[in-house]
């Protein structure tokens, strides 16, 4: 794996190691076909825009296939309408088709909405808005006609996920998760992560070398206590200890192969609410939705 030389580039020269670097992921991982309808999930932060970028750029070397872009609009005064708006001009100076859905139109809440009726529940805002959001990615990749859904993921998300999982001892993620998941068939729009071997900080770095405008300012909901000590501990034995990263990202690769034989496979139903794909009754969403209307 290519490791982290952007001090030692140009700007030009580090923009395409970086594009070079997804090439090679999306190769490694056999993620797309050469005719795919790509629906990028872009939330107007740094990540999912340099991906947006990058996979357009790519896409012009397949003629058969094609990028759009899917925004989720959860409902965050201040913040999210910004963002939405950084969304749809990437898209435009990109000439990137671009289709939103919002949590009003999908869950009859926004997510203020939804923070308001919580206040004192036990589960927090990014625990709501994680679950919506899954669904509302893949009904808006089947509005767009979308073959896959690629996130922005990157090398640092997939490393403090596959702590925190160690953390609360959930096997079944751990063996789960990866850079390629969810069959089509199964009513899933199969989502892929081209940035999983990309860090934070090239997908930052990224973005600035190419003058990509994108939003700055955090979510005023986040409250990832734990994952943000994860990734503050993850950053401190990479400075110690350079490479550290990349090492614990090869170890959960050979600790997620390692798994996979172990795990039973989930038959999936329809859930009876919404139609979309659950392992029970009713999706985790319509579970949710129908707590908060009660509230
Ligand atoms: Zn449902």
């Amino acid at each position: 794996m290519r490791q982290y030389s952007g001090e030692k580039l140009c700007r030009k020269c580090f923009a395409e190691s970086i594009e070079e670097k997804v090439r090679v992921t999306i190769g490694k991982y056999k993620m797309f076909e050469v005719d795919d309808k790509i629906a990028v999930a872009v939330s107007g932060g740094k990540d999912s825009l340099s991906l947006l970028h990058i996979l357009a750029r790519i896409e012009k070397d397949f003629p058969k296939s094609s990028t759009c872009a899917i925004t989720v609009d959860e409902g965050i005064s201040g913040y999210r309408d910004e963002a939405v708006r950084i969304a749809a001009k990437n898209c435009a100076r990109l000439g990137v088709e671009q289709t939103t859905v919002s949590f009003k139109e999908l869950y009859e809440y926004t997510m203020d909405e939804i923070v308001g009726k919580t206040q004192d529940g036990k589960l927090t805002p990014c625990a709501y808005c994680g679950v919506l959001r899954r669904k509302a990615l893949n009904i808006a990749g089947r509005k767009a006609g979308a073959d896959k859904i690629a996130t922005a993921h990157t090398l640092d998300d997939e490393i403090q996920t596959f702590f925190l999982n160690v953390i609360h001892g959930d096997p079944l993620r751990i063996a789960r998760s990866g850079p390629k998941y969810d069959q089509a068939e199964t009513g899933f729009v199969q989502r892929v992560k081209p940035f999983c071997e990309v860090l934070e900080r090239e997908s930052a770095l990224y973005a600035y070398v190419k003058d990509i405008p994108f939003q700055e300012i955090p979510c005023p909901y986040s409250r990832e206590a734990l994952r943000n000590d994860v990734r503050h501990t993850l950053n401190r034995l990479e400075r110690k200890h350079p490479g550290m990263k990349y090492t614990i990202y090869s170890s959960m690769v050979k600790i997620r192969e390692a798994m996979k034989g172990t795990v039973e496979e989930i038959t999936l139903k329809t859930c009876e609410d919404c139609g979309e794909p659950t392992a029970g009754t009713l999706c985790q969403a319509c579970i949710m939705v129908r707590g908060l209307r009660d509230t």
